[in-house]
């Protein structure tokens, strides 16, 4: 019976980032036993793609992502995007998707501007290259559906979806879908329990985020993919269905985002 149980897809996971790196191989078999077979490393920049490029050269479990983060605003340069340009053009099949990307304007002096604009050129380039794109998003939401609106024919995740329900229907009315992840281990975070319950379920994707955002019970530790089953198991506990069905829903809605059959 277990053998037969999900595998799931960590869709959002900095597997780059520390604590990773010390030993790649023992946080993946960590992974592999509570059945997480895979994971989806977006890049920061340029600083990281070549590095999240070669991880998953090693490592059969291993997706990523190439784009530049609003978070760094600071630390990309002018010729960020023609590099991002030619290495998409350039990417192997691991390379699933545009990210991470979008806006965030909670950071120190945001360059809301800059911001905007890097956006609307990363989603120009996913059209370009039929990509899926990886999105992050503080305290932007309207100027994020106001870009999204223009581009039609782009579609990706919002990860770390920590919004209200109105915010979760307005991406998946667009065709989005939504990363789930820690935030709904929280009890307070109410507003978004209260809106995952009532969104669809195929339109969700499970995601960690890595050493980031840790769950309730886990705080200042880092976090890992090896957690990825507690969140199903919240997501299942809050929409009332069953585990296995969250599981396997969320896993099948990773694999046909990111086209995973193909690669
Ligand atoms: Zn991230």
């Amino acid at each position: 019976m277990k053998k037969e149980a999900n595998s799931l897809i960590d869709s959002h996971c900095h597997f780059d980032f520390p604590p990773f790196l010390d030993d790649p191989g023992h946080y993946l078999l960590e992974a592999q036993k509570v059945g997480v077979s895979m994971l989806i490393v977006p890049a920061i920049g340029r600083s990281n793609g070549e590095q999240i490029a070669s991880l998953s050269e090693t490592f059969a479990q291993i997706r990523y992502a190439l784009g530049l983060h609003p978070y760094y605003i600071h630390s990309h340069c002018d010729n960020d995007l023609s590099w991002l340009e030619t290495a998409l053009a350039e990417r192997d099949d691991k390379c699933v998707a545009v990210g991470e990307c979008g806006l965030d304007f909670a950071i120190e002096n945001p360059k809301n501007e800059q911001q905007l604009y890097l956006l609307e050129q990363q989603l120009a380039l996913a059209e370009a290259h039929n990509l899926p794109v990886i999105l992050h998003c503080r305290k932007a939401h309207n100027e994020l559906i106001r870009i999204l609106n223009r581009f039609k024919g782009v579609n990706g995740v919002l990860h770390a979806f920590s919004g209200s329900y109105e915010q979760g229907k307005a991406l998946i009315d667009r065709g989005w879908f939504l990363g789930i992840g820690g935030t709904i281990t929280y009890e307070r975070a109410r507003k978004t329990r209260e809106a995952v319950k009532k969104l669809p379920l195929d339109a969700m994707l499970l995601e960690t985020d890595s050493p980031d955002m840790p769950l309730f019970g886990y705080q200042g530790q880092a976090n890992l993919p090896s957690r990825l089953p507690l969140v199903a198991q919240m997501l299942a506990q809050l929409k009332q269905q069953d585990v296995e069905k969250v599981k396997h829903q969320t896993t099948q809605n990773s694999r046909r985002l990111f086209r995973l059959d193909k690669k």
